[in-house]
C-alpha cells in the first residue's frame, strides 16, 4: 500500500457513503516507523500524523518540523497526566481524553498557558477492562463535565475490540456524538477505515497500510 492507494480508497469510501471528497482527515500513524519512511510520507505532501508516545514523539518531530511547514501532530495513545505539559507542546490534537483526572490537568494547563490542543474523549466502546476510555455509560457525564471546565472538545475516539465486527462500535460512537452535539468522529484504521467511513468518521487512524508492518524488534 502507499499514501495515495489509500487516499484513493478513502475518497472511493466518501463517494460510495454520500459524503463530500475530501471530507475525512486522514492520520498516517507513524508510531514506530523508520524515520526514512515517515519522511517519504512527507515529502508526497502529506502533513498530517498521529503518534501514541509523547516520548517518541519529541524525539522525533521537532526534526522534522523544522524541515516540513505544516506539520499537524496528534496523540492516539493514553497520556498520563505528568506528560500532559510536555503533550500540549507537542500535539494538535489529544485523542485520548478518558478521565477525569486528565481533563483537570488538561484544564488548569490551558488556563495556565491560554492554549489547548483540540480534544477528543476516548470511549471504551467494547467495555474492554484493559483498555483506555470512558464506558458508554458514563460518556454523557463526564463530556458535560469536560465543557463545563471549558475544554474543546471536537470529538470522540473509540478502538474497537480485535476479532470483533467494528461496525457496532462505529455506529455506538456516532450515536454518543450525536446526542452530545459533537461533530468529530476518531475511528477506523488501517483493516476498517472505510466501514468506519461510511458511519460518518471524520479523522481515521492509518498506520500499517501507509508505512508497511511496524518492526517492534
Ligand atoms: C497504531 C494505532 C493505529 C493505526 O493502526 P494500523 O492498524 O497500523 O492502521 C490507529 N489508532 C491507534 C490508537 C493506534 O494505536
Amino acid at each position: 500500500m502507499s499514501l495515495s492507494e489509500i487516499t484513493s480508497r478513502l475518497h472511493k469510501a466518501e463517494t460510495e457513503s454520500g459524503r463530500p471528497v475530501g471530507s475525512t482527515r486522514l492520520i498516517a500513524v507513524s508510531k514506530v516507523q523508520p524515520n526514512e519512511r515517515v519522511e517519504a510520507v512527507l515529502q508526497q505532501g502529506h502533513r498530517l500524523f498521529g503518534e501514541n508516545k509523547v516520548q517518541e514523539a519529541a524525539g522525533k518531530w521537532p526534526n522534522f518540523r523544522e524541515r516540513f511547514d505544516n506539520v499537524q501532530l496528534h496523540l492516539l495513545g493514553p497520556l498520563q497526566t505528568n506528560k500532559a505539559r510536555q503533550a500540549i507542546g507537542l500535539f494538535d490534537a489529544i485523542h485520548s481524553l478518558d478521565r477525569p483526572k486528565l481533563a483537570n490537568t488538561l484544564a488548569r494547563l490551558a488556563q495556565e498557558t491560554g492554549d489547548c490542543p483540540d480534544l477528543f474523549v476516548q470511549v471504551n466502546t467494547g467495555e474492554e477492562p484493559q483498555k483506555a476510555g470512558i464506558l458508554p455509560a458514563d460518556a454523557d457525564a463526564f463530556i458535560a463535565e469536560c465543557r463545563g471546565m471549558d475544554l474543546p472538545v471536537v470529538g470522540l475516539m473509540c478502538i474497537p475490540p480485535v476479532n470483533e465486527e467494528p461496525s457496532l462500535h462505529f455506529a455506538l460512537l456516532a450515536k454518543i456524538a450525536a446526542r452530545n452535539g459533537i461533530d468529530g468522529l476518531s475511528m477506523g484504521m488501517s483493516a476498517d477505515f472505510e466501514k468506519a467511513v461510511s458511519f460518518g468518521a471524520t479523522h481515521v487512524r492509518v498506520g500499517s497500510a501507509i508505512f508497511g508492518a511496524r518492526d517492534y524488534g
